[in-house]
């Protein structure tokens, strides 16, 4: 067993217990399913996009304390950015958690409290737990109503 200590640093674990914008979003424009089968994780991410910007994001679904944390943080983190800025941010984390050690603190130390997810690149099974949201993220923007699968 591996010690995830350094993973369940305090905002990991505040947005585990009180996942926000963790609702259905009646009539959403975009959404998608995701499914990470290494761990078991399950989201649905629904986008309410206006013009170029993203007005609402949520989520639901059932997963680990990784998973759900970095889903409650992202739908935070892209509400009210255009579409251009959450696919340049969707590339950055997930530069972040699979990048080198340099890259990673430099990178991290830019994320915002997205930095609390740097330490995941250190646990290779759990980079797909954190990265899920995200690529469901994309696949709702860019339309795609099928499910993916971080495999
Ligand atoms: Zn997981």
């Amino acid at each position: 067993m591996f010690d995830l200590s350094d993973l369940y640093q305090e905002l990991i674990l505040d947005h585990n217990r009180s996942p926000r914008n963790r609702r259905r979003i009646e009539h959403a424009g975009c959404r998608a399913e995701g499914y990470n089968p290494l761990c078991g994780d399950r989201i649905t991410v629904y986008l309410s996009i206006g013009g170029d910007v993203i007005e609402e994001a949520a989520f639901e679904g059932t997963g680990c304390a990784i998973s759900t944390a970095a889903a409650s943080m992202m739908t935070e983190a892209v509400k009210g950015m255009s579409v251009a800025e959450a696919t340049a941010l969707f590339e950055r984390f997930r530069a972040m958690v699979t990048a080198d050690e340099d890259r990673v603190e430099a990178d991290g130390a830019s994320m915002g409290k997205l930095g609390a997810f740097a330490g995941v690149r250190r646990f290779p099974a759990r980079v797909k737990c954190a990265t899920l949201a995200w690529h469901t993220l994309r696949a709702a923007i860019a339309g795609d109503h099928a499910s993916v699968t971080t495999e």
